[in-house]
């Protein structure tokens, strides 16, 4: 497998040759065509003016042409490759290359043809008539013979060949600056990637530590890094959980087993009587190892993905007086006095769920107000969301615990917790239930003061 690095550089070279090479290719084919045609031209410009300077060294007095110059001109016209025949208006020949100096015409029409057929333009000889006038009068006419469609001199086929030259030195400059920049352009795109790929990898041998630094102007690239970085740290932050998870059963599981093992061994051993108040401070450990069992297979439930919800159309308020009607006697055992406010407020949600989650709050909410205290309960709609406000005159939350009260096991106090019997999940589940709902889950509190738990819950 090639590397990023290198198939990105491949790439851009290859698509950077191909636009030098079709540019190199269509402008020389363009001027080639243009210069051809510049030829054809000049071609055509030279026999005008051999006629024109045949027809300018006619002399009216003797009505004849002027045959020195016309020797000249012939001369000079054979060595450039036209070769002129002329006759008078009778039809008489004046001059004639070929009856002048045969050798010579051969050796030049030799040269060109020699010279035009190496470089592939095939062609021929071919002769054209152009009568010669002075004004409306006929004085003659001349022949033209020379290579068509057309004919390069030596120094206009040098003049090509240095385009040429010009065209293939621009070429492999373009060939070298493509692999330069490619490369360079590649690290640049690749260098990124490469990285993450090392750092995903890393993370997937659980070095949930690492982060991408360094930053990259690419938008992409730039997601890509902050969505990775932000899986390390998920995924760092769900391994200390774990670890902590674990830690936290134990502990919560080893305390009422110890004394429950305790109790049992001094009684089956002799040294305790198995009277009816040991014999319930054990049932008492068990009920307590049994809720949180039941605690945790609740929240494993609600963890698993796609819970499944019961959803009905519910009154937020109506559940709400049920679970205060449930803690009537816990409240008046601690004389607490609790108010409800608000109006009927359906919304779609699984009833059971939404009875657990007030359940939990109002359950902390009696749990963390000491005697005679209140507890504020209000349902409200606006409009969108049913929203459930429980607010106490309790003990309240420090404000380095606020971030945490809803994690699992978590407990402001974990002696003082341990006497109240929580474990630190009814938050949790609340929160998960909450969030099922696709709700939100909020808490304000002061300490010493008192809390207030604010559910909001979608109505549909
Ligand atoms: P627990 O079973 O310990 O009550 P929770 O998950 O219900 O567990 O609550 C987590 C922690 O949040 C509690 O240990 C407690 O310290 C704090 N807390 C919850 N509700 C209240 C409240 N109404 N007043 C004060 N502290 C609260």
């Amino acid at each position: 497998m090639r590397s990023l690095h290198s198939q990105v550089s491949l790439y851009i070279m290859t698509v950077m040759l191909v636009i030098v090479l079709l540019f190199s290719f269509i402008t020389n084919i363009a001027i080639n065509k243009q210069f051809e045609g510049y030829i054809i031209n000049q071609d055509q410009v030279r026999r005008e003016k051999i006629i024109d300077d045949l027809q300018e060294s006619y002399n009216g007095m003797t009505r004849s042409l002027d045959l020195d110059y016309l020797h000249t001109l012939g001369m000079y016209s054979m060595r450039d490759g036209y070769f002129l025949s002329v006759y008078d208006s009778t039809g008489k020949m004046i001059w004639d290359a070929e009856t002048h100096d045969m050798p010579m015409c051969r050796q030049i029409m030799k040269d060109i043809t020699k010279r035009m057929n190496r470089r592939k333009h095939r062609g021929g000889f071919k002769t054209y008539s152009y009568d010669l006038m002075q004004g409306s009068q006929k004085i003659g006419f001349v022949s033209i013979k020379s290579y068509g469609p057309y004919f390069l001199k030596e120094n206009e086929f040098q003049f090509i060949d240095s385009l040429n030259i010009i065209f293939i030195a621009i070429g492999l400059i373009s060939f070298v600056a493509s692999i330069v920049t490619g490369g360079i352009l590649a690290k640049k795109i690749a260098r990124p990637i490469t990285k993450t790929a090392e750092i995903t990898k890393q993370i997937s041998s659980g070095d949930y530590s690492i982060r991408f630094e360094g930053e990259t102007k690419t938008k992409e690239l730039s997601t890509l890094i902050s969505s990775i970085n932000n899986m390390a740290v998920a995924l760092d932050r769900q391994e200390q959980y774990r670890k902590q998870l674990t830690a936290d059963i134990a502990h919560e599981l080893r305390t009422p087993l110890t004394a429950i093992r305790s109790h049992l061994e001094a009684m089956a051993e002799g040294l305790w009587d198995a009277t009816p108040e040991r014999l319930n401070s054990c049932v008492e450990e068990v009920k307590r190892l049994s809720s949180l069992v039941v605690d945790l297979d609740r929240l494993a439930k609600l963890e698993q993905e796609n819970v499944k919800l019961n959803i009905a159309a519910v009154d937020l308020l109506e559940i709400t007086q049920t679970v205060c009607n449930n803690f009537e006697k816990e409240a008046h055992d601690k004389d607490i006095e609790i108010s409800i406010e608000g109006i009927a407020c359906n919304a779609l949600a699984d009833k059971d769920r939404i009875t657990q989650v007030i359940t939990n709050l109002l359950y902390n909410a009696i749990k963390y107000t000491p005697k005679n205290g209140h507890i504020k309960i209000q349902v409200k709609d606006d409009g969108g969301n049913g929203i459930i406000v429980i607010e106490d005159n309790g003990i309240g939350i420090h404000q380095k615990d606020m971030p945490y009260i809803f994690e699992r096991f978590y407990r402001t106090d974990q002696s003082r917790n341990r006497k109240t019997g929580g474990a630190g999940i009814g938050l949790t589940i609340a929160k998960s239930i909450v969030e099922a709902h696709k709700g939100r889950i909020t808490v304000e509190s002061t300490e010493g003061k008192g809390s207030c738990f604010t559910v909001v819950l979608p109505k549909i």
